[in-house]
């Protein structure tokens, strides 16, 4: 049985004051004892006063990336081991926004995840297709590829302990959902992919997920849960579809 899961992505948003309301209302609105697990991962400048705000309301919380390397000189990056200490449980590898604007290739990925796994961190791993690659047919082909990139170096155990995010990037930020049928056809094709632990990991869909397409999303059966952008800076939304998920 595979818990619900539904991760919130600020990316780039917020500010002390309105991570305190969002947090806030996040906390008044959520039902005790929610089937759905839920995540907030924030920008890293907020984590620490994002688990202020979390600790002990089952409310989980991770980063949107991180540095392959363990420590060192390496100005501006942050590595595995200091989210540990912040109390992270997550982090995002791979979103598709690293690889467009900071040329993160398949390997880089690989490499973070693996480093994410041996700090005790649970990745979450982001694949996705462009509106170009599926319209020439391509969408299964850049999905395997970017999944054996990280199956050869992490192996099957280093997947069975992760999470999968299936995001194509002509959903991201646009309003344009894939409908339920499309989202499953490509989990269904990850899940496959996975080997023997595939049918124990979590595979999230994202892409434009709002309350109100989120449960025909939630129906498929490979589809365990949502990564959601900006509909997880509206509290309301956000539980809303954490309850849909549940
Ligand atoms: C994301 O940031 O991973 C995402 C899916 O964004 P949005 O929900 O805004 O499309």
């Amino acid at each position: 049985m595979r818990r619900p899961l539904v991760i919130g992505n600020w990316k780039m948003n917020g500010s002390r004051q309105d991570n305190k309301s969002l947090l806030e209302e996040l906390v008044f609105l959520k039902p005790t004892n929610i089937q759905t697990e839920l995540v907030i991962c924030a920008p890293f400048l907020y984590i620490e006063q994002v688990s202020r705000h979390l600790v002990e309301q089952q409310i989980s919380f991770g980063a949107q990336d991180m540095s392959v390397h363990l420590n060192g000189a390496y100005t501006g990056e942050i590595s595995a081991s200091m989210l540990i200490d912040l109390g992270c449980r997550y982090v995002i590898v791979g979103h598709s926004e690293r690889r467009q604007y900071h040329g993160e290739s398949n390997l880089l990925v690989a490499q973070k995840t693996l480093a994410s796994l041996q700090a005790g961190l649970i990745p979450i791993i982001c694949v996705g297709e462009t509106l170009e690659q599926r319209e020439s047919a391509g969408t299964l082909d850049v999905i395997a590829d970017q999944l054996a990139a990280v199956k050869t170096v992490v192996g099957d155990s280093g997947i069975s302990r992760s999470v999968i995010a299936y995001e194509p990037v002509w959903a991201i930020g646009t309003g344009l959902s894939a409908t339920p049928d499309q989202a499953q056809d490509v989990h269904r094709f990850i899940r496959g992919q996975l080997g023997a632990t595939g049918g124990n990991v979590r595979l999230l869909y994202g892409g434009s997920v709002k309350s109100d397409n989120a449960a025909g999303l939630f129906e498929q059966p490979d589809i365990d849960g949502a990564l959601v952008g900006g509909a997880s800076l509206v509290a309301r939304e956000f539980i809303k579809i954490a309850l849909a998920a549940a």
